[in-house]
């Protein structure tokens, strides 16, 4: 290791001046991404030419861009090959290519994602499905508001925003529902702005929802790829549904009518997907995204 010189106590005030205004200007520049008078593709441009900025760390950068975390920081440099200290600076010519190409502006440069609806009877495992779907970084799956109370281990703003039939009503009005339905006496809609911010990110888009609303998207957005759970027979969505138990004989007729209905509406959908084998069905619908299979 070579010895560093040694500084008389004039450079060394220098030095540790220089070093405080070094990370000023980088606190300056986050702050800027943070509130967004700066871009990422503004700031490795800006590196180029101020050696402060170019010492930042790309994780600090991504870090400070409204509304992305740590995780979503971590998965973006896992992806592009990109250690988590990596400096601006360090960063090979590929590893620029890939970060720009990340962040273009939204205009063309980034190739929006696509929407995928998925619908199907009762008990079919949808929510399953879903949630699997959601471990994909480029699957992001839209979060419905509801009318209906919560269940045992559901919680605001992960399995549904929880809101008031008020609430449900001024959202209509306001027309900010991609689409909404009525089920068991319940409203759910799915949000308009998350759902389009999120396409034009660039992340496939999922939305699980019953299948008057499935009718909505497929009227409002002609592009959206509409895909039906189907069960391996009707034999084993009865027992499915049987199997949930505590229902009254009424219920469980109510249930079965309407799986019924249900599974008439299938001829509608774009594709029609077994749900036999959690991961053949997650593979099929990665190879649809066009997504390899894990
Ligand atoms: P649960 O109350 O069991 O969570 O959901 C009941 C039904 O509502 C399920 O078929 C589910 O797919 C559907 N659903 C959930 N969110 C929405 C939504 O935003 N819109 C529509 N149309 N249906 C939804």
């Amino acid at each position: 290791m070579p010895i560093p010189p040694k500084l008389t106590p004039e450079q060394r005030a220098a030095a540790l001046e220089s070093a405080k205004q070094a990370r000023r200007t980088r606190s300056d520049i986050k702050e800027q991404v943070k509130t967004g008078q700066l871009k990422v593709l503004q700031v490795i441009e800006l590196a180029s030419t101020n050696e402060a900025i170019a010492k930042m760390r790309v994780s600090e950068l991504l870090e400070s861009i409204p509304g992305v975390g740590k995780v979503r920081v971590t998965t973006i440099l896992n992806r592009l090959g990109i250690s988590d200290t990596r400096r601006i600076q360090g960063l090979g010519v590929l590893q620029l290519q890939k970060l720009k190409r990340e962040f273009a502006p939204q205009t063309g440069a980034i190739r929006p994602g696509k929407l995928f609806v998925l619908s199907g009877p009762g008990g079919v495992g949808k929510s399953t499905i879903t949630k699997a779907l959601a471990d994909y970084p480029e699957f992001w799956v839209s979060i419905s508001a509801t009318t209906r109370s919560p269940r045992s281990g559901e919680r605001d703003g992960v399995d549904y925003f929880y809101i008031s039939e008020e609430e449900f009503s001024r959202r209509i009005t306001g027309n900010e529902f991609l689409e909404w339905a009525e089920f068991a006496g319940n409203k759910y809609g799915t949000p308009a702005n998350q759902v389009l911010e999120k396409l034009k990110a660039g992340f496939n888009v999922i939305l699980e929802i019953e299948i008057d609303g499935a009718r909505q998207v497929r009227k409002s957005s002609p592009e959206a790829q509409l895909i039906f759970i189907a069960p391996p027979s009707w034999e084993e969505l009865v027992k499915r549904l049987e199997g949930r138990g505590t229902d009254s004989d009424e219920r469980r007729a109510e249930r079965l009518a309407l799986a019924q209905e249900e599974m008439a509406a299938q001829s509608e959908f774009d594709y029609v997907v077994v749900n036999d084998q959690l991961d053949r069905v997650i593979a099929q619908l990665l190879s649809l995204a066009g997504n390899k299979a894990p």
